[in-house]
């Protein structure tokens, strides 16, 4: 596929998923849809949602959720960081490891 399609794909998600985000607190059905929507162009131009994108659909349910309102994110308290995502929709929750970076010094 061409890069440049690709692009524009995936600025066609972001944006769905920027107005899911908006729409999720007073019309969650509105954000439901446009959220499936990206989905759809994903797999229908099988481009690969980025990561920050596909954090907002539950691993377990696939339902989209949005940190803050139907997704809890609490920080992991192991060494490695990570964050704790739970779904409010299954209530299932799943752990994301940020990155570790060189520690310098400490
Ligand atoms: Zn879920």
């Amino acid at each position: 596929m061409k890069a440049r399609l690709r692009d524009l794909i995936i600025e066609r998600m972001q944006i769905l998923i920027q107005n899911a985000i908006s729409h999720a607190r007073h019309d969650p059905e509105i954000a439901q849809r446009q959220a499936s929507l990206a989905k759809r162009l994903s797999t229908k131009y099988r481009v690969r949602m980025p990561y920050e994108m596909r954090m907002n659909f539950c691993k377990k349910c696939k339902k989209f959720i949005v940190p803050g309102f139907t997704a809890r994110i609490r920080l992991g308290r192991s060494d490695v960081k990570s964050i704790r995502i739970t779904c409010k929709f299954c209530n299932h929750t799943y752990r994301k490891i940020i990155k570790k970076q060189a520690s310098k010094g400490q």
